[in-house]
């Protein structure tokens, strides 16, 4: 049954969208050099969810089988069936792939070594390389590059399938790589696709979800190819920097700093690489739109970027460039800070307090009568503001004072008689 024709007759279907038998799609999970960070991102996913994609709620995409190492019913020679189905070529449905660690440089082994390994050699699929015992286990770099030929499009899920992450920083014994580095500049899938690069370290669960949502769309022609930057990442979520988006980033401006993680300034001189680092965590947050570094009161440390974790470490020190960013906010964004005070001051006052010159709150601070110097400020501020235009402050000065019995009190106002209030004559309601 087509979309449209359940469209039409949306009771034949009780899940509203396309007969699931109809349209389905394989997804085939490989974790190569990783945590499993990554699968733990994807299972908090909520727009849309794993349980959404695979029950096949999601409206125009189709229902996804999935094939994970951890989550799978299945274990063994069941399990591996469908792995080998998919190079072989007798799946009888597309698929796609999805790798989780980086893929370790184990090719080099002239034999049966490997760093990473999905079933074994009984496992295998004709043609793939499988020498010695049948239990022998089979590397994920043979898989990951086997199933790729056929796979409707490749993503790499995190920091570590996307660029090499932690397994291939500084001592990386492995060899570890990105699965863009592994299969070649030249590589496409049988949709065209280079591979699809959505790091984080873990990543947003959703960041993937979403893209993979986009990417089947795409397919179903509903949509056009969403847009990838130079490095395959999604445009729309990795052209911004971390800072632009930070709740911290006023503090920045007035240039204010945290002292140590936690606090609620601005994180860059205690190791922050915000200004220069493309996430969305800031617009997004960790999970169901909450949460997050700065959130937490953690500085970034870049975990999205090509280089991490060599290129953003040590953590714990602020990024060479935020000494002159953070030297040039101090200066500028002190001042601002002390001239947005003023305003602030100002604007805490109402037209009655500031008439009466006298606010009626018993909270101390509160309590205090515009200082000269403020006065003066708020009288040019009014100018400036309501230049051109009705001036409000003009008119509120006119204006009787409230028969408010403390403010009247202190001004001395003897409360039996009703009229004239601080020189001003009330107008009575016979009059108006
Ligand atoms: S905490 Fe980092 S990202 Fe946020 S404003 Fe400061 S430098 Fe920018
Ligand atoms: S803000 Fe920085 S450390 Fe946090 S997720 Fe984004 S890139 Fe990683």
């Amino acid at each position: 049954m087509s979309y449209d024709e359940v469209a039409a007759d949306p009771l034949s279907n009780p899940v509203g969208g396309p007969d699931p038998d109809d349209n389905i799609i394989h997804l085939f999970w490989l974790q190569g050099m990783g945590c499993d960070g990554c699968t733990t991102a994807l299972l908090a996913a909520n727009r849309p969810s794993l349980e959404e994609m695979v029950l096949g709620t999601v409206p125009r995409i189709p229902r996804i089988i999935l094939h994970h190492p951890m989550l799978d019913d299945d274990s063994g020679p069941d399990f591996m069936s469908a792995y080998r189905q998919a190079v072989e070529g007798t799946l009888g449905a597309p698929y796609v792939v999805v790798l989780e660690g980086s893929i370790p440089d184990d090719q080099s082994f002239p034999g049966e070594g490997y760093f990473a390994a999905l079933g074994v050699a009984a496992d295998a699929p004709q043609g793939m390389r499988a020498t010695g015992r049948p239990d022998q286990p089979l590397r994920v770099s043979d898989w990951a590059w086997a199933m790729a030929r056929r796979a409707e499009a490749c993503f790499s899920i995190g920091t570590c399938a996307t660029w090499g992450g932690i397994p291939a920083a500084a001592g990386n014994i492995t060899g570890s790589m990105g699965f863009m580095d592994y299969l070649g500049r030249e590589y496409r899938s049988a949709r065209g696709l280079p591979v699809v690069n959505v790091p984080g370290c873990a990543p947003i669960g959703d960041n993937f979800t979403e893209t993979l949502m986009q990417v089947l769309l795409y397919f179903d022609g509903a949509v056009k190819l969403p847009e990838f930057d130079e490095l395959g990442r999604p445009e729309w979520m990795f052209a911004e920097t971390v800072h632009r988006h930070c709740m911290k980033a006023g503090y920045y401006e007035e240039g204010v700093f945290a002292h140590e993680p936690g606090d609620n300034e601005c994180l860059v001189e205690i190791g922050c690489w915000g200004p220069v680092v493309q996430c969305n965590i800031t617009e997004r947050g960790a999970i169901n739109h909450t949460g997050g570094c700065m959130i937490a009161g953690g500085a970034c440390i870049g975990c999205t970027m090509p280089g991490f974790p060599d290129k953003y470490s040590p953590f714990y020190k602020a990024p060479p460039g935020s000494a002159v960013s953070g030297t040039v906010s101090r200066i500028y964004g002190g001042g601002i800070r002390r001239l947005r005070r003023l305003s602030m001051t100002a604007g805490n006052h109402t037209p009655i307090w500031d008439r009466a010159d006298h606010i009626p709150s018993a909270w101390g601070i509160a309590a205090g009568q515009k200082t000269p110097a403020q006065k003066v400020n708020a009288y040019f501020y009014k100018k400036l503001q309501y230049k051109g235009t009705v001036n409000h402050s003009a008119r509120n000065k006119k204006q009787p004072q409230p028969g408010s019995r403390d403010i009247l009190k202190q001004k001395g106002v003897d409360m039996s008689a009703s009229v004239p209030v601080l020189g001003e004559r009330v107008v009575t309601r016979e009059e108006l």
